[in-house]
């Protein structure tokens, strides 16, 4: 039965940083097409700081809580774009769920993954459709808590989050903007895949390779 430590959490949100470094320029290209060419930069920055920030943390010390939470302050005192406030809320919520849990085990960790989606619904106030992060989020949250029904263990449950994540990203480019700074393009955002989801697609898929190695 698989149990995520702090160190694998915090190997996790390596993972994430390295992969974000490597489509740094892929997602600012693609924000550059409906909004303003910074997602990358972005993200870059953010999970650059989440990794400085949990490379100084004693995992032996800290809980699987505090990991989300360090990693929340550090993304949102980097980060000034809206994806800012939505991954450190995610963080918290993650954070929170985790409270008083020690390691987590596969319940737990399925329940951390919900509450950060649902952070970001809750923070950006975006409905799925509106071509934002929450479409891929929202169907990654829906199958990993459909797989976890059904009783898969935990490197299935989060490969069919990570799917339907990327699945999500890919449906965006059939959807009209309207939330943030691509909703002023209107129809001209039609055609072209939301940055924000496309970065989700590739975190959750990262997430489920890393914690697959757990
Ligand atoms: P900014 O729009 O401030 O330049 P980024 O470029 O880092 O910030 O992020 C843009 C992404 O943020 C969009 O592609 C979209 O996925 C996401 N986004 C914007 N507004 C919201 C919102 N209200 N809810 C969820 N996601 C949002
Ligand atoms: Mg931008």
């Amino acid at each position: 039965m698989t149990t995520i430590t702090s160190q694998n959490l915090v190997d996790m949100f390596l993972a994430i940083a390295g992969a974000i470094e490597e489509k740094k320029d892929h997602l600012s290209e693609l924000d550059g097409v409906i909004g303003d060419a910074d997602h990358g930069v972005t993200m870059h920055i953010g999970f650059s700081a989440v990794k400085n920030a949990l490379t100084g943390l004693d995992t032996g010390e800290s809980d699987p809580a505090t990991v989300f939470n360090t990693a929340a302050k550090s993304f949102l005192n980097a980060v000034g774009a809206s994806s800012g406030p939505l991954y450190a809320t995610a963080f918290m919520r993650a954070g929170a769920a985790a409270k008083g849990k020690g390691d987590l085990d596969r319940d737990a960790m399925i329940e951390v993954f919900g509450a950060m989606a649902k952070g970001i619904q809750d923070r950006g106030k975006a409905e799925r459709g509106d071509k934002t992060m929450v479409d891929a989020w929202a169907p990654a949250a829906e199958a990993i808590a459909e797989a976890a029904e059904r009783g898969a263990p935990l490197a299935e449950c989060f490969d069919a989050a990570a799917k339907a994540a990327e699945e999500g990203a890919e449906a965006t480019k059939a959807m009209r903007a309207s939330k943030g700074r691509a909703s002023r393009l209107g129809e001209r955002s039609l055609g072209h895949m939301d940055p924000g989801a496309a970065s989700t697609a590739l975190i959750v898929g990262v997430m489920a390779k890393s914690l697959a190695a757990a």
